[in-house]
C-alpha cells in the first residue's frame, strides 16, 4: 500500500515537472479535485480522443459522432432519474472527519480478501509448478473457499441494502465487518446519508426552482436527446451508434486519487442502438470489442480485468466494468451498460414527443434498447501515466526516467537535435524538423549536451530521437535513436518519416484492432 502511494507520488510529480497536469489554479493553492492539463497532457489527452474517436466514429459506418451542449434543460435530468436518484451513500468517520462512500468502503474491503485470495494462488503456482491447474486449485482449497464464500455473502448483503435503498443496512454491515476508517483507525461511524451528486446553478437572471440548471453529470443524455435528430438527419439504420467525447461534471464525495476521480471531467461515450431483444448480443460484442481497443494500446494485458455490478443503475439490465490496475489496485476505467428503452421512454414520457423508429424489415415502430459505453479520457490518461512511467537502471549502472508512452499517443512522436550549435548543423536540423512537422508532432531542441537531451526526451515519453551530425552534411544521413531500446542506428533523411510511422502513426495501430 505504501508502494503504491509512493508511485502514485512519483506520477503526480513527474506530470507536474513536466508540463503533463498542474493542480487548477495552483497559485491560490489549488482548487479540490480539479486539475488542469499543461502543454504535453493537452497533447496526449488529444492523442486519446482521438485513438478513440477513429476507432469508434470513423472505422464504424454505422456510428456517428457529435457535440450536444452542456447545459441541457432541465426536465432532461428529472426524466433521466438523476434529479431523483443520482446519489452516492456518504459516511462519516466521526473521529478524523473524513467523508466516504459507504460502498467504496465495502468494496475495498472486498478487494482485501481478494488479494488474499490471489497470494494463496501464486503460492501454489509456485509450490506446484507446471502441474498447476488454476481452476482446481480455487474449486476445493479449503482457504480459497472460506474466502470466496465471504466476498460472496458480503456482495450478498451489500446488494440487497443498496438495491432496497437500507441505508441502516450498509451502515450495519460496516459495522459487522469491523471496517476501520483508514485515517483516524477508528470504527466511530456516523449514519449513512445520500448525496445528490450534480451541480446545479442558475439560468439568466430569474431566481427560484423554474430556473435551476444542472451541469451535465454525463455526456449520455446529449445523445438521446438528439436520437431522432441524427436518426432523421442522418439516415442511420438500426443498429448505429451516436459518440461523443466531452466534459462532465459531479460533485464527487470523495475526490482524491489525482486525476482518477474528479468534479470535472471529460467522458467519450457512445450509445447504441438496437433491436429490443438483442440487447444481450450486443453487450457481449462491445464488451469484447472495448476490451480489444484497450489492450491494442499495449499497456500490458494484465493490467485489465472485468467487473461485473452488482447493484445495476436504474437504468440497466447489465453493467460490467473494465478495471485497470492503476497504482491504487484495479479500478473502473469504463462502464458497458445494457440502459434498455429506460432513456429514451422516460425522454418519451416527459416532453410528449414521440422517439420511436420504424424498422423497416420489421414494418413496426419501436423505441429502440441502448448499449451504452462509457470511458473516462483522465482515466484513461492516467492509465498510460502508470504504465508508461518506468525507472530503469542501465548497464552501466546509470538510471534513467523513461516514459514508455504508446508512440501513437506521445506528445511528441520525434525529437530533432543538432549535435551541435554551429556548423551549418541547426540549419539542417531546422529543414529536417519542417518537412516532418507536416506529418507530425515534433520538437527542436539545441540546448545542452547530446546524453541530456536524450534523457529529457525519454521522460516525456518521445519514441525517437534524431541527430543530425557532420556526417549529415556529408551524405544526407541521420542517426535515429530509439526511446524504449536506446539503440542508435544510421538512416538516410529521406527513410525518417517511414520509420516513424511505422510505430506512430494512426494507421500503425488502427490495422491492428
Ligand atoms: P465510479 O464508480 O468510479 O464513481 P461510475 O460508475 O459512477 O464511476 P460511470 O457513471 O459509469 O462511472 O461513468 C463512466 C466513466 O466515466 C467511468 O468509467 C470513469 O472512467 C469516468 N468517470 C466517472 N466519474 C469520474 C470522475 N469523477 N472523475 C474522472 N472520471 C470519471
Amino acid at each position: 500500500m505504501e508502494q503504491n502511494q509512493d508511485r502514485l507520488k512519483d506520477i503526480i510529480s513527474h506530470a507536474k515537472e513536466y508540463g503533463f497536469v498542474f493542480p487548477s489554479s495552483e497559485i491560490y493553492d489549488g482548487l479540490a479535485a480539479t486539475y488542469d492539463y499543461g502543454q504535453l497532457g493537452a497533447e496526449l489527452k488529444n492523442n486519446i480522443k482521438t485513438y478513440w474517436w477513429k476507432a469508434m466514429v470513423q472505422l464504424h459506418e454505422n456510428i456517428v459522432g457529435i457535440d450536444a451542449a452542456i447545459f441541457m434543460h432541465p426536465t432532461t435530468w428529472k426524466a433521466s432519474g438523476h434529479v431523483d436518484a443520482f446519489n452516492d451513500p456518504l459516511i462519516d468517520n466521526k473521529d478524523s472527519k473524513k467523508r466516504y462512500r459507504a460502498d467504496v468502503l465495502l468494496e475495498e474491503h472486498i478487494e482485501k480478501i481478494r488479494i488474499k485470495i490471489d497470494k494463496e494462488v501464486e503460492k501454489a503456482r509456485t509450490r506446484f509448478g507446471e502441474e498447476f491447474s488454476e481452476d482446481q486449485f480455487i474449486a476445493t482449497n479449503p482457504n480459497v473457499l472460506r474466502n470466496q464464500e465471504k466476498i460472496d455473502s458480503i456482495e450478498a448483503r451489500m446488494k440487497y441494502a443498496l438495491e432496497a435503498n437500507d441505508l441502516e443496512g450498509v451502515r450495519q454491515l460496516i459495522l459487522d465487518l469491523d471496517i476501520a476508517c483508514p485515517i483516524s483507525g477508528s470504527k466511530n461511524w456516523t449514519e449513512v446519508r445520500q448525496f445528490n451528486l450534480m451541480f446545479s446553478t442558475e439560468l439568466g437572471s430569474v431566481a427560484g426552482d423554474a430556473s435551476t440548471i444542472y451541469l451535465r453529470p454525463e455526456t449520455a443524455q446529449g445523445i438521446f436527446v438528439n436520437f431522432l435528430n441524427v436518426q432523421k438527419s442522418g439516415r442511420m439504420k438500426i443498429p448505429f451508434g451516436i459518440a461523443q467525447i466531452g466534459k462532465a461534471f459531479r460533485n464527487e464525495i470523495v475526490a482524491r486519487q489525482f486525476i482518477f476521480r474528479m468534479r470535472e471531467f471529460e467522458q467519450m461515450e457512445m450509445q447504441f442502438f438496437v433491436r429490443p431483444g438483442q440487447e444481450m448480443e450486443w453487450y457481449g460484442y462491445w464488451k469484447e470489442l472495448r476490451t480489444k481497443w484497450h489492450k491494442n494500446l499495449g499497456l500490458g494485458d494484465s493490467n485489465y480485468r472485468f467487473h461485473d455490478h452488482l447493484k445495476l443503475a436504474h437504468y440497466a439490465n447489465a453493467a460490467c466494468d473494465i478495471e485497470f490496475n492503476f497504482p491504487m489496485g484495479f479500478k473502473e476505467l469504463e462502464g458497458i451498460h445494457s440502459r434498455t428503452d429506460f432513456d429514451l421512454k422516460q425522454h418519451e414520457k416527459y416532453s410528449g414527443k414521440k422517439l420511436q423508429y420504424f424498422d423497416p424489415e420489421l414494418n413496426e415502430s419501436y423505441i429502440p434498447y441502448v448499449i451504452e459505453t462509457s470511458v473516462g479520457l483522465d482515466r484513461l490518461f492516467l492509465a498510460v501515466m502508470s504504465a508508461a512511467l518506468k525507472n530503469e537502471i542501465l548497464e552501466d549502472g546509470s538510471e534513467r526516467t523513461v516514459l514508455q508512452i504508446p508512440p501513437v499517443l506521445a506528445p511528441y512522436k520525434a525529437a530533432v537535435l543538432p549535435l551541435v550549435k554551429k556548423d551549418g548543423l541547426p540549419e539542417k536540423a531546422r529543414e529536417i524538423q519542417k518537412a516532418l512537422q507536416r506529418e507530425f508532432n515534433v520538437q527542436y531542441d539545441e540546448k545542452d549536451a547530446i546524453g541530456r537531451r536524450y534523457r529529457r526526451q525519454d521522460s516525456i515519453g518521445t519514441p525517437f530521437s534524431i541527430t543530425i551530425d557532420h556526417q549529415t552534411l556529408e551524405n544526407n544521413t541521420v542517426t535515429i535513436r530509439n526511446r524504449d531500446t536506446m539503440q542508435q542506428e544510421r538512416v538516410a533523411v529521406s527513410q525518417i518519416s517511414t520509420i516513424i510511422a511505422r510505430e506512430a502513426s494512426w494507421k500503425s495501430i488502427l490495422e491492428k484492432l
